[in-house]
């Protein structure tokens, strides 16, 4: 047995715990990592898609870039190569000159100029190297270099094209001198007179290597190229890998511009060239002559700070998703860890709040004048309290009840595994002696398989037994007030019957002598009944008006009518009442106690007189009439009168103590609200209702289990009247 609440478990703090957790996240952890990945994995398909535009971006910008640089330094060729091709359209103007010099004869001008032109091959001002007239027979008529035996080693497709009538410049494929093995590009222009007549070819051979050579000065970085080209693709001069390119073809990845499709757009060189490079590159067709320029810029280089711009936002976007992945992860944790704390604080809230108010009901407990408990019942082995509120303490053990009460707690115990409520009072003795009377009262709350559990409360009822003790002993002596007079001559009457007899009996004998014995003797038999009379009602006036009404037992019905038609009898008769009983012989014994019972019937029986006191006499009549109930475990008994009744709302007061509609210094207004309180004790029940012509009061009575214990005394003897008028 404990007497306080069992502090909370582990088990009911954790649930406690889970259930303040349930309220604060409606929407679960599941949810909430479920939105965390998704913002995560949305944060990293931003960052690398920004990545990826970021790149693209700058790839595309770089390659902006690298064909605007193309296209410039195409432009820039353009216009040197226009320049040098103008400088050979002179030098052609200055060998035209003198063979026209020569022709007219004028021998002197002609070598002036022949020697000019010699000091512009000998200097190689315009990359010459040498300069040359050729006759229309192919054969060499003038050349700047002296030592430039054969003819045979010019052009012969383009003295054939100029002699077809090429009037246009016309540039030949690189080849190496035989005689200085130098490389030399021929540039070829038709000579003719007047009349359009083909007088032969100028030729002038150009250093290619020196061409390329001042190409690579106006392309200083190491990869990008500029080149010129013949529009057959054949490389005249190339700013890099000058001697493996030149006279060679130039693989080109679209047409070339003015090819046929018009498409000049800068383009990438495939990987065909001499050096395997891919290049932004940039053609421009040279005005006036058959030949193209271009200008590569390497791609790789160009595209260089794209590729490290692109390998620090791939490192970048590697940084970034890692962070807010470790972000998502700290927050998680964070969360949780606040999350757990909460939960925490949330529990103890609810545990202190569970104990403060655990404590407020203890103490509210513990003010009742009551203990509360709690108890499991198990069939066969009694009753266990697994509760009990604090007042329990003061309380003396149950289990030290007396013996004799026994039976009364084991009823106590049947009716309630029966399903019923119950409850029962009973004597307990202190260890110092004292007797405390004690009441459970207790209620099913759960059925179990094995028995059932209860709710109840124990109740130190020693002080409420003591008044009403006292309640019931002043009612009776009031009863027995009331009664006196009617006693009185109840008791006169064998009393002068006796002296009338004794005195009858003296004066036989006195007048007769011993004649007069036999009437003397029948006499004093008479006076012998009429002393039993009396002392019927004295044994019975002693009974009733004893302290202790005796312990709770089975007994008649019968014998409590009889017993409360003796001490009321005089009264009634005194009134004219009539006095019909209709009790069945095979009636149940009932459980109760005599002498209290005794009580409730007078005091039934005064009241009825009272009331019928305004009907005329011949119309008073009080009926007993007893009945088993149709349930079967109770006995009802019924106690009827003339007397009209009484109201309706005196009906539903009748049992208030101190209601009473009788006259002051007449009613207390005690009697029926003691007879209440009696037979609730006697585990019984008093009803009240109108019916034709009077009240009638019902007895309930719980049948007894036992046999009836031997009449306590001679009451049970008094002889039936089962129907009394007396006048
Ligand atoms: P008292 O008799 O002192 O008034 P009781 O408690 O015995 O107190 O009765 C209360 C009231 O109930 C009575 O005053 C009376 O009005 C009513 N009463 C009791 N018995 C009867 C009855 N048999 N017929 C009509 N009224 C009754």
């Amino acid at each position: 047995m404990t007497n306080g609440l069992a502090p909370l478990s582990a088990d009911s703090r954790s649930a406690l715990a889970l259930r303040v957790v349930r309220r604060a996240m409606p929407s679960g952890p599941a949810w909430r990592a479920f939105a965390t990945g998704l913002i995560v994995a949305l944060s990293l398909v931003l960052i690398w898609a920004v990545a990826v535009a970021l790149v693209q971006r700058a790839g595309r910008d770089a390659a902006e870039k690298a064909r605007a640089q193309a296209e410039v330094g195409a432009a820039a060729l353009e216009q040197f190569m226009l320049r040098t091709i103008e400088g050979i359209e002179s030098t052609f103007a200055f060998v035209e000159m003198r063979r026209v010099l020569e022709t007219a004869g004028d021998r002197q001008s002609a070598d002036l100029i022949a020697a000019h032109l010699a000091d512009i091959a000998a200097t190689n001002r315009l990359g010459l190297v040498q300069i040359a007239d050729i006759d229309t027979n192919a054969t060499l008529r003038w050349s700047s270099a002296s030592a430039f035996p054969r003819a045979d080693f010019f052009d012969r497709q383009a003295f054939l094209a100029h002699l077809g009538g090429t009037r246009g410049l016309l540039v030949g494929v690189p080849q190496i001198e035989p005689i200085n093995r130098r490389w030399s590009v021929q540039f070829s222009r038709r000579m003719e007179d007047r009349n359009g007549r083909f007088l032969g070819i100028a030729v002038m051979s150009l250093d290619p290597v020196a061409l390329s050579r001042d190409l690579a000065e106006m392309m200083p970085r190491p990869n990008d190229v500029m080149f010129v080209v013949r529009r057959d693709g054949t490389y005249v001069a190339r700013s890099r890998a000058t001697l493996r390119a030149l006279a060679e073809e130039v693989a080109l990845a679209a047409p070339l511009p003015g090819s046929g499709a018009a498409d000049s757009a800068p383009l990438v060189l495939s990987a065909t060239q001499p050096d395997q490079r891919e290049r932004f590159t940039s053609f421009r067709m040279v005005a006036g002559t058959p030949l193209v320029v271009g200008t590569g810029i390497d791609a790789a280089e160009a595209l260089a700070p794209v590729r490290d711009f692109a390998r620090l936002a791939v490192v970048t976007a590697l940084l970034t998703s890692a962070l807010v992945v470790l972000l998502a992860l700290y927050a998680r944790r964070r969360h949780e860890r606040l999350h757990a704390r909460t939960e925490v604080q949330e529990a103890r809230l609810a545990e202190r709040a569970a104990g403060a108010a655990r404590a407020e009901i203890e103490a509210l407990l513990a003010g009742l004048p009551v203990a509360v408990y709690r108890a499991r019942i198990r069939r066969g082995r009694g009753m266990e309290v697994t509760y009990a509120s604090a007042g329990m303490a003061a309380l003396p053990d149950a289990g030290k009840a007396r013996p004799e009460e026994d039976d009364a707690r084991r009823d106590f115990i049947a009716r309630l595994l029966s399903g019923r409520d119950a409850a029962v009072e009973y004597p307990v003795t202190r260890a110092d002696g004292s007797a405390v009377w004690l009441r459970d009262a207790a209620r099913v709350v759960l059925s179990t398989e094995d028995g059932c559990e209860v709710v109840g409360y124990r109740a130190d009822i020693t002080a409420e037994r003591r008044l009403a003790a006292r309640a019931t002993e002043a009612a009776k002596l009031a009863t027995l007030g009331e009664m006196a007079t009617g006693l009185a001559h109840e008791l006169n009457q064998p009393i002068t019957a006796m002296s009338l007899g004794a005195d009858n009996a003296a004066d036989a004998l006195e007048a007769e002598g011993t004649r007069g014995i036999p009437e003397a003797l029948e006499t004093l038999r008479s006076v012998a009944g009429q002393a039993a009379r009396a002392q019927t009602i004295i044994d019975h006036l002693r009974v009733f008006g004893r302290r202790d009404a005796g312990p709770l037992g089975a007994i008649e019905v019968r014998s409590a009518v009889d017993g409360a038609v003796v001490l009321a009898g005089a009264a009634l008769r005194a009134a004219g009442v009539e006095v019909v009983r209709s009790l069945p012989d095979d009636l149940p014994p009932v459980q109760g106690q005599l002498v209290l019972i005794e009580q409730v019937l007078v005091n039934l029986c005064l009241n009825a007189r009272d009331a019928m006191l305004k009907q005329p006499e011949g119309q008073r009549r009080l009926a007993f009439s007893a009945r088993r109930a149709p349930a079967g475990d109770r006995v009802l008994l019924a106690v009827r009168d003339t007397g009209g009744g009484m109201p309706e709302e005196v009906v539903g007061r009748v049992f208030e103590p101190f209601f009473t509609t009788k006259p002051v210094g007449q009613g207390t207004g005690l009697g029926l609200a003691i007879c209440h309180g009696i037979m609730a004790a006697q585990g019984g029940a008093i009803r009240v209702a109108n019916v034709e012509g009077g009240a009638e009061f019902t007895l309930e009575f719980a049948i007894a289990e036992r046999e009836a214990p031997a009449p306590e005394s001679g009451l049970r003897d008094a002889p039936a009247q089962e129907a009394t008028h007396v006048a």
